[in-house]
Formats: structure tokens, C-alpha cells, sequence
């Protein structure tokens, strides 16, 4: 069914090609040549206008075999740098790179897996429903392609994205933001007569804000605190401060290690300030409270495109695993937010955005047989 050398020289083809986030032409020159002869229809939208991309989005519309709702599979063509000349290698059943690049297998990866998928479906003349392969620019500079994708051009409601780590892995909820809520609890004490039997809580608040990275992190991640209250009169140590704020972020990993940035900050702080009262050490108390939020993405468990997922697993004796976010933020966030039930699934890729990715042969085969199977059930 599935060719293992056949996807293997279409994953190195793409992997050869430099298309970091907005010079994807000469990427999208390749993938149309590539979708127009196994039979698609190309339409572009009008995005590389709006955010100065040298080609826009691309949309592969496979005409289907039998009648039913159509479906989207969503990939993106644009890699992280540096991926000028990369240099793919095959070394025992692996693919990594020859040089000092990134492979590009995020999410090329993905992009060769729903090709080989469509491949077999042509070849075995398996019915399947109509098909729109979107392929986005701009996912890894903060999923612009995706947020100014023309929505008009999909007729699909559903769909899977390729582009997550591991394999029959299934993401169904992706971590935009966690909100914070901070109790800082020191010892009250008269300010003007015993000042020092108290320990401030305002005092290790005020500590750990100031060694704490907020506003804009990077281009994909922010935080904030936004209210702070606390204390009870000017002639009174503050016993208890509360404090609130939030961290948001496109990219799950840097959104925990920043809510890990801002925990610690608060503990650094009370042990910085920890003091002898009467002889005994007294340490304010931090009660740190993270509520995850879901607003980019959260697809219910008993969604249609879920079950669906577990459907074409299950044909093949696996089961799809539910994971948490984990880098499973990607255009499905947008795709989600614009009405299209999407999950995100594994392509195999591993080491994603380092010198050391790799895709194992064996991993993209095993996907592209899921993809066939997601095809006859769709
Ligand atoms: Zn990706």
C-alpha cells in the first residue's frame, strides 16, 4: 500500500528546498506542480499581499469520488531557520541533516504524508469525499498565513493538521494562556513600634515583579500582572498581598517556561527576604494558582473528527493517544477560531526547530497509512 521509498524521496525533494517563513516560493512552485499532476485544482489567496510573503496560502482541491462532506487537511510550508541548503540524509532508516541546518521535517514531514496518502487513495481507487489540502505560509512567525487565510475558499468544516511531534499522537486543546492568581502571606506587625516583627508582603511582591520578564517576551509570547491589592493601613506591616495577572503564547513550551519564570520569581523573592523573628526563621507563604486557559483551541472529545481519527487508527490495530497541548499550537488554533473542527496529529517529527531534527522512515510510513485510513472514513 503505502510506498516507503516513494514518501521517503518526496519527504528529502521537499526537505532540499529552502522556504523559510514568508520566501516560500520556490516551495508552493514545487507543491503545485506536485498536487496539479496528481489531479488537484490550485487556488492561492490574497495573503502574501497583507503580510509581505513572497507567495500566499495555497489551497489543493481534490474533487471527490463520492458524494459527502468535504475534508481539510492543513500543513504549512514555511521552516524555522536556518534552513538555507539544507543537506537531508538517510542513515539507517532515519532522515536527519548533513549540515549545520534544521531539517524542515516540521512540516514537511506532514506535507509528504498527505501526499503519499493521496497517492495510494489514486492507486487503489479508493471513494473518497472531496478534499482540500490548505497549505499555509507564516505558521512559524506567529501562524500569520493561517489568521489571513481567505476562509471563503475552504468549503470544509473539518479536518485534521499535520504537525506535532511523535506518532498517534491526537491534540485536541491547545494552551493559549494561563491566568494567574498570587497570595503572598507575610506577618503583620505595628509599623511604627515593632517593625521588626513583621515581614512585608508588599515587600516580596515588589521583589518578585521586579525580577520578573513581562509585557512582550518574544513575537508569540506576553505577560502581564494587571491588578495588585493588598495591605490594610500605613502603620501596619502588610500581612497579605493578591496579586492576578496572566502569560499567553502561540507556542505551548514557552508558555509553561514562562509561568514556571513567574512562580519562581515570587519563591526567589520570599527566600530573599526571608528574616529572624524572635529567633525563628520566617518565610512569607506564596499560594501561586495557574488556571489554564483554552480560547485558541479546544475540540470536545466526543467530536465528529475525533471519533473519526480513532476510526482510522482502529482499522489498523493502533489507537490515537490524547495529548495536551505539548507543541500542539498550530494554524488549528485559527482554523478552530474560523469554525473548522480541527485536531492536530503527529507526523513522526522529532527534535523539532534545532540542527538535531529527524523523521524515522518507519514513522512517516505508519502516518501515511492513518492518512489513507482517515480518507476511506472520512
Ligand atoms: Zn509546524
Amino acid at each position: 500500500m503505502v510506498n516507503s521509498e516513494r514518501i521517503t524521496e518526496e519527504f528529502m525533494r521537499q526537505a532540499a528546498i529552502s522556504s523559510p517563513s514568508l520566501q516560500e516560493a520556490e516551495m508552493a512552485h514545487y507543491l503545485e506542480n506536485r498536487f496539479s499532476e496528481m489531479g488537484a485544482e490550485i487556488v492561492y489567496d490574497d495573503a502574501a499581499g497583507k503580510i509581505g510573503g513572497e507567495v500566499s496560502n495555497m489551497i489543493a482541491r481534490f474533487p471527490g469520488s463520492k458524494a459527502g462532506e468535504p475534508f481539510i487537511f492543513s500543513v504549512h510550508m514555511d521552516t524555522v531557520v536556518p534552513c538555507e541548503n539544507v543537506e537531508p540524509i538517510l542513515v539507517d532508516g532515519v532522515v536527519r541533516t548533513a549540515g549545520e541546518t534544521i531539517l524542515g521535517a516540521d512540516d514537511k514531514a506532514g506535507i509528504a504524508e498527505v501526499i503519499e496518502a493521496l497517492e495510494v487513495v489514486r492507486e487503489q481507487e479508493i471513494e473518497h469525499v472531496p478534499i482540500e489540502v490548505v497549505v499555509t505560509i507564516g505558521e512559524e512567525i506567529g501562524l500569520v498565513g493561517a489568521k489571513n487565510l481567505d476562509y471563503s475558499l475552504l468549503e470544509a468544516k473539518r479536518g485534521i493538521a499535520l504537525d506535532t511531534p511523535g506518532v498517534d499522537w491526537l491534540v485536541r486543546r491547545a494552551p493559549g494562556a494561563n491566568r494567574f492568581r498570587f497570595e503572598v502571606f507575610g506577618q503583620a506587625a505595628h509599623a511604627g513600634v515593632a517593625p521588626e516583627q513583621g515581614l512585608s508582603a508588599i515587600e516580596v511582591a515588589a521583589r518578585a515583579i521586579a525580577k520578573m520578564r513581562l509585557g512582550r517576551i518574544d513575537f508569540e509570547t506576553t505577560a502581564n500582572i494587571g491588578t495588585i491589592e493588598g495591605g490594610l493601613a500605613t502603620n501596619i506591616v502588610a500581612e497579605k498581598v493578591v496579586l492576578t495577572g496572566e502569560a499567553r503564547s502561540h507556542d505551548a513550551d514557552k508558555l509553561s517556561e514562562q509561568t514556571e519564570h513567574m512562580l519562581a520569581c515570587f519563591e526567589e523573592a520570599a527566600d530573599e527576604l526571608q528574616r529572624e523573628i524572635d529567633g525563628e526563621p520566617v518565610r512569607a507563604v506564596v499560594k501561586s494558582e495557574v488556571r489554564p486557559d483554552f480560547p485558541r483551541m479546544s475540540v470536545p472529545e466526543n467530536a465528529g473528527i475525533v471519533a473519526l481519527a480513532q476510526q482510522a487508527a482502529k482499522r489498523l490495530g493502533r489507537e490515537m493517544r490524547d495529548r495536551l497541548g505539548g507543541g500542539g499550537s498550530c494554524d488549528a488554533n485559527v482554523f478552530n477560531e474560523n469554525g473548522i473542527e480541527m485536531v492536530i496529529v503527529g507526523t513522526g517529527m522529532q527534535n523539532v526547530h534545532s540542527t538535531e531534527e529527524e523523521v524515522a522512515v518507519e514513522d512517516l510510513v505508519k502516518v501515511a497509512e492513518f492518512l489513507v485510513e482517515v480518507i476511506r472514513a472520512a
